[in-house]
């Protein structure tokens, strides 16, 4: 079984038309909160889109000429948070000095502690709806209603990703009325379908192959895989590139 998977333009766009799933090259990001929050991101080498990474070499790289490719790499968890692996996850990105972006689903946030925890270690925090449920198209109320409620739990929000990447024009104006940049993804480990660890190692290994600057990666802390994964996804991704603080 093959997890990690390339999500296709086309597809993209279709679902999310007015989602980012590319990273900027040059700042001022346009990931950057109303509120100034600073995160950081994996910052990578110069690399030729489609390309392997090259190995880190001395100073910091050059900023590729290549309209569209940032050369950083986000990190990003849905789903969560969950009481015992949401904290997991923080500890190895803490020793990486990785910060990532979590969107919060609003019906999960049983400890308000644990969310002002994700903020406090510098992540960027993103809003994913209060139901995790995906509204009919033409459902405006609701879905105000669903994006609101979750911003009410988690009022540091500064992001915004609908379930199942799937931005419709409720979800979308929702967003836009609290201020959310919408943010899906460019590679999705669909580390969920994990059910052992030889499906995780796989899923790490995947990850690994096809990751490339500029990509904004989809995990999920809400299962005990996602620990082993990072395990080995973390400490391949901290040798091939520099990891800098920077603002978002
Ligand atoms: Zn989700």
């Amino acid at each position: 079984m093959r997890f990690a998977r390339r999500t296709r333009y086309l597809t993209r766009a279709l679902l999310s038309p007015f989602s980012r799933t590319r990273l900027p090259l040059f700042s001022p990001s346009p990931l950057a909160g109303e509120g100034g929050e600073s995160s950081r991101r994996v910052r990578g080498e110069t690399s030729t889109r489609g390309k392997p990474y090259p190995s880190p070499v001395g100073e910091a790289p050059t900023p590729s000429p290549a309209r569209g490719e940032g050369q950083d790499i986000l990190l990003t968890f849905d789903d969560g948070p969950h009481a015992e692996h949401t904290p997991a996850v923080l500890d190895r990105l803490a020793a990486f000095g990785i910060t990532a972006a979590f969107f919060l689903v609003g019906n999960r946030v049983t400890d308000p502690a644990l969310v002002e925890s994700i903020a406090a270690a510098g992540h960027t925090l993103g809003n994913h709806t209060f139901a995790h449920a995906i509204p009919c198209w033409s459902d405006i109320a609701l879905s105000r209603v669903d994006v609101r409620k979750c911003q009410e739990l988690v009022p540091d929000a500064t992001l915004f990703r609908p379930p199942m990447g799937r931005l419709t024009p409720g979800l979308w104006l929702a967003a836009r009325r609290l201020k959310l940049q919408c943010v899906n993804w460019s590679l999705d480990s669909n580390d969920w379908r994990c059910r052992s660890e030889a499906d995780a190692m796989q899923c790490a290994k995947e990850v690994l192959e096809l990751v490339r600057p500029g990509d904004i990666v989809l995990f999920h802390d809400d299962h005990r895989w996602i620990a082993p994964i990072l395990d080995v996804v973390l400490p391949e991704l901290s040798r091939r590139v520099s990891f800098r603080r920077r603002s978002l």
